[in-house]
């Protein structure tokens, strides 16, 4: 059976590049086809009625047509245009961030519904929870489980042994953690204090509402992201380019981590 000639998908768009002219190459994440380029035509131009509703980081319902190399977008309906991302120069990075690792772990045309709940999820929260790097390390988290990097974090990846609250080391090469006794094994790992490995574990078995309602110190929030980059960047094996940004926006504003308490 021949396919139609035309379909309709939700979408997030995660990417956008020129194209001639006046075109783009937009790059969606959809429910059920995965991640696609599609082309936009005109949408460059000031008077394009498509534009509006084809913005980066905007959560739409467009409209295809197959067409020989790229499918062309024929109509688009904004569902949710995020607007508190757009207005906020850390909240876009944040959000850039995000739809960037979404791109770099994915392939064409896989479906992934769990991973595009998880991206529609992290946007709505970026907009709303008090704490955007707790919700950044639990979308990254969470991506690894959907795309089959999930990190070990409960037993000694070597010895397989459950991991005793006391200075662990995590090992990026190895997915996961190491017990005191096989760490100075791997050259390639570095201890993690015993609250970091707490708050990730956390993260990694809860939903966004618990999340949210953890209080984290600025030290810990920075061991912690420091680990997740790591581990990513070691994944990507190359830099993800908004991590680098995100780094030097927040040495330029000290973004504040909220929450002084310690862990529950
Ligand atoms: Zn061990």
């Amino acid at each position: 059976m021949s396919r139609p000639r035309t379909y309709q998908t939700e979408t997030i768009i995660i990417k956008k590049t020129k194209l001639g002219e006046a075109d783009r190459i937009l790059t969606l994440y959809t429910p059920h086809l995965g991640k696609i380029q599609a082309k936009a035509r005109g949408v460059r131009r000031p008077r394009s009625k498509l534009a509006g509703h084809l913005e980066l980081l905007t959560y739409s319902l467009v409209s295809l047509a197959r067409g020989r190399n790229l499918d062309v977008i024929t109509g688009s309906q904004t569902i949710n245009s995020f607007l508190p991302l757009k207005s906020d120069l850390w909240l876009t990075s944040c959000a850039l961030y995000v739809t960037e690792l979404v791109n770099q772990f994915t392939p064409d045309h896989v479906e992934n519904y769990p991973l595009f709940q998880l991206l529609l999820e992290t946007m709505e929260q970026l907009c709303q929870a008090s704490n955007k790097e707790l919700m950044l390390r639990h979308f990254e988290l969470h991506l690894l489980n959907e795309v089959g990097y999930r990190p070990q974090l409960q037993q000694c990846v070597s010895c397989q042994r459950l991991l005793e609250p006391t200075a662990n080391s995590f090992c990026p090469g190895s997915g996961g953690m190491l017990c005191p006794n096989c760490s100075p094994n791997q050259p390639f790992s570095y201890p993690l204090s015993v609250n970091a490995q707490k708050v990730l574990r956390m993260l990694q078995n809860s939903d966004y509402d618990t999340a949210s309602r953890l209080k984290i110190d600025a030290e810990l929030s920075r061991e912690l992201e420091k680990t997740m980059s790591g581990y990513l960047k070691y994944l990507l094996e190359r830099e993800v380019k908004s991590a680098a940004w995100l780094d030097t926006l927040r040495e330029e504003t000290k973004q504040p981590a909220p929450g002084r308490s310690p862990l529950p």
